[in-house]
């Protein structure tokens, strides 16, 4: 049982091994705590929490860093909007990411490091880069020195020229390379800072992530993961930032990085108005169709999230709790590891779709096992492969209560479906209309789409 993950900078998938055997550390740049989470940050949570989840089965220890983001400009303007300190800001929105994130079933990460409980170890770390040669004051300012590190763009495969449009760098006079990128800037009275030796000022956001991660997991890490947004500028600083500090010392083993989510075709966006909060979506949807509809692509792909998405999570979280209703008078054997079946495509990449379609499998089984054993063991497999994946968290009544379906209306509704399909086969339209119409009365609404009929409820 080998786990395969695709490395960004090799550019391919890798068989993974941790530095230390028996040992895992992981690192995922977390929120920037201004705002409540959107569903697209949520989506390197959810996915990181699935690959979590794995590690854990694979190996004794798993060291999992996510941190929090809680100094940032956008910190800054909404405290002075709001005339508060920036930590009451950072709090807050610290509060509303975990509350958002349990919803989601997302598991804590075993450490959470905050920018402003580590500013003396960045000032630490920035003296070290001043002190190698790869990094100078300018105007108050201290920049790393881009020339000064030849692998620079490695991981995100970008020429030089691409680099300096893709970074949107500043043109400003104190640098020596157009490339150079802040590691410690300034701040005026009015924004937070921190004595250091190049005045008062405040940390650049690149090298907060390599100092924590140092910090906590040490120098190579095996992990890192974030959107694939990171990649440039972020990651590329973060790897030359480390490596400089480290003499040279490898940083990050394996890379991993998810796609974008974009809402109804669109990118989603604070000009197109479409920005879509977690906090917000679960006012109308469990959190666990969310995070199932979040596993429905593969991490890598971009994710269309569409009405159409939402329905397919609520009807495989109804087929899956309809299966455990089915089985709640026998007694689940406990297997200590997940079934295979579940567990096999997550350890190719982390191909949670096709996971999902094995745990439908196994609730599949459930309807047509016979002996009270038999389901013993369904039952297990199919809270152990859910467990894998972070679903069936509840009981079958808490979820059919609070959705107000039933198990029973599903398998009804699916055959009344494929009975219209067949009706429109045989060119029957008037009876395929009159089912259409009986499942309007029901609250179920169809769509008719290139892949089949999806449905969903409106009340
Ligand atoms: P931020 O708070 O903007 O630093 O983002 C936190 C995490 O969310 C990062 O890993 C981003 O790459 C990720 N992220 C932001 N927007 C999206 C999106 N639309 N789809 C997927 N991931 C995203
Ligand atoms: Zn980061």
């Amino acid at each position: 049982m080998t786990l395969k993950v695709y490395n960004t900078i090799a550019r391919g998938e890798q068989p993974f091994e941790p530095l230390e055997p028996g040992r895992v550390t992981m690192y995922v740049c977390g929120p920037t705590v201004y705002n409540f989470a959107h569903i697209g940050n949520a989506r390197p949570a959810v996915v990181f929490d699935v690959l979590y989840r794995v590690l854990q089965v694979l190996y004794p220890q798993v060291i999992y860093a996510r941190n929090i983001t809680d100094v940032d400009d956008k910190i800054s303007q909404a405290a002075i909007d709001e005339g508060v300190p920036i930590g009451v800001i950072a709090a807050r929105f610290t509060r509303a990411y975990h509350e958002d994130m349990a919803a989601l079933s997302v598991l804590p990460p075993v450490i959470e490091p905050r920018v402003t409980d580590h500013v003396p170890q960045i000032i630490a770390m920035i003296e070290r880069l001043v002190a190698a040669g790869h990094a100078y004051e300018a105007e108050g300012h201290v920049l790393f020195h881009v020339p000064s590190f030849p692998d620079y763009g490695r991981l995100s495969g970008r020429d030089r020229a691409e680099m300096i449009a893709g970074a949107r760098i500043e043109v400003a006079p104190y640098k020596r390379d157009p490339a150079d990128f802040v590691l410690w800037k300034p701040s005026t009275p009015e924004l937070p800072g921190w004595d250091s030796p190049w005045g008062r000022g405040r940390p650049g956001w690149h090298i907060e992530c390599s100092t924590m991660a140092e910090q906590h997991l040490g120098e190579t890490i095996d992990i890192h993961g974030g959107g694939q947004d990171l990649i440039f500028p972020h990651h590329e600083n973060e790897i030359a930032q480390s490596t400089c500090a480290h003499a040279g010392r490898e940083y990050v083993r394996y890379w991993m990085h998810n796609g974008f989510l974009k809402i109804e075709h669109e990118k989603m966006s604070k000009s197109l108005g479409n920005v879509r909060l977690v906090h917000d979506l679960l006012q109308e949807v469990p959190g666990e169709t969310i995070r199932l509809a979040l596993l429905l692509a593969h991490y890598r792909k971009p994710l269309d999230w569409t009405a159409d998405l939402l329905a397919q999570a609520q009807q495989t979280l109804d087929r899956l709790y309809g299966a455990l209703r089915r089985l709640e008078p026998v007694t689940a054997e406990a297997p200590d590891l997940p079934p295979d079946s579940v567990l096999g495509p997550l350890l190719d990449d982390l191909n949670t779709p096709r996971a999902l379609a094995e745990l439908l499998q196994i609730a599949r089984t459930a309807n047509t096992a016979g002996s009270d054993e038999e389901l013993a063991r369904a039952k297990g497999r199919l809270l152990a492969g859910a467990r894998l994946l972070g679903l069936l968290g509840q009981s079958p009544d808490a979820w059919f209560g609070r959705t107000g379906a039933d198990d029973l209306d599903v398998e009804r509704i699916e055959a009344l479906i494929e009975a219209r399909t067949a009706a429109r086969a045989r060119r029957d339209f008037a009876e395929a209309d009159r089912i259409r119409e009986e499942l309007t009365s029901l609250g179920i609404v169809l769509e008719d789409g290139k892949d089949g009929t999806t449905w969903r409820r409106v009340r």
